[in-house]
């Protein structure tokens, strides 16, 4: 069995953006993981409203990304390659059944997503799937979890690169932008260029195909 240190970056990616990449950097490094899988997700039991644009563009803009990052970003297709809905705890177990212990998974996640952990599928039990990597996000510092999810707080530690193979939640107060997929949209809705807020490849990719009311600039 490999020792390799495993993350993993759920979300919509509707689009991916600068945010997300910055998420996983912060992830890769404070903890010293030795690759981050980008996990686009397919139906989502937590929202009603579907994804703005098909599933074949969502999972293309990630895969553009990974391919303009750095090697240690992958894409992990489990999710938005099935047609059931997207549990991170059913996707842990069956990662884990592809060779890994849970020590060696680490689920990736934004301080504002986690504030909702309460109402995920297999809670808390998923806490038992992998290790949790709570990233702080512009008006969502991980500090506050502790007093927002005090039965959580005996789990929670400043995240670190030692290894310590005891399941926790690592808070991680990294600076990422504050950029968000409902701005890029918003933007976009406007014929406001998103350069600045998505990794090139994805803004080419964007205008090209219209996506989002995008205008190709013609
Ligand atoms: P939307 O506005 O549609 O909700 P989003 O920008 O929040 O989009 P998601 O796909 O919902 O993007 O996010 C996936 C994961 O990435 C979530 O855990 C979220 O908290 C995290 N995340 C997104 N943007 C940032 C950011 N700028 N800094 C830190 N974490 C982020
Ligand atoms: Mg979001």
């Amino acid at each position: 069995m490999s020792t390799e240190r495993i993350g993993i970056l759920g979300g919509r990616f509707d689009p991916i953006h600068l945010g997300h990449l910055a998420t996983a950097e912060a992830a890769r490094r404070e903890l010293a993981l030795d690759r981050v899988l980008l996990l686009p997700s397919g139906p989502s039991p937590h929202r009603a409203a579907p994804a703005r644009v098909a599933d074949a563009y969502r999972l293309e803009m990630a895969r553009l990304t990974a391919a303009a990052t750095a090697p240690w970003l992958e894409i992990e297709e489990a999710e938005i390659a099935s047609p059931e809905p997207s549990y991170t705890s059913v996707t842990l177990t069956r990662l884990a059944e592809t060779g890994y212990r849970p020590s060696q998974l680490f689920f990736i996640v934004g301080a504002d997503a986690f504030a909702e952990i309460a109402t995920w599928h297999d809670y808390p039990a998923v806490f038992d799937r992998a290790h949790f990597v709570v990233v702080s996000r512009p008006g969502h510092p991980v500090e506050a979890l502790r007093r927002r999810l005090p039965t959580l707080a005996t789990r929670m530690r400043v995240a670190t690169p030692v290894h310590a193979p005891a399941l926790a939640i690592h808070l991680l107060d990294a600076e990422t932008p504050a950029v968000s997929s409902t701005s890029i949209r918003a933007r976009l809705q406007a014929a406001e260029p998103v350069d600045d807020m998505v990794p090139t490849p994805v803004a080419t990719y964007i205008s090209t195909h219209g996506l989002y009311g995008a205008t190709d600039g013609e």
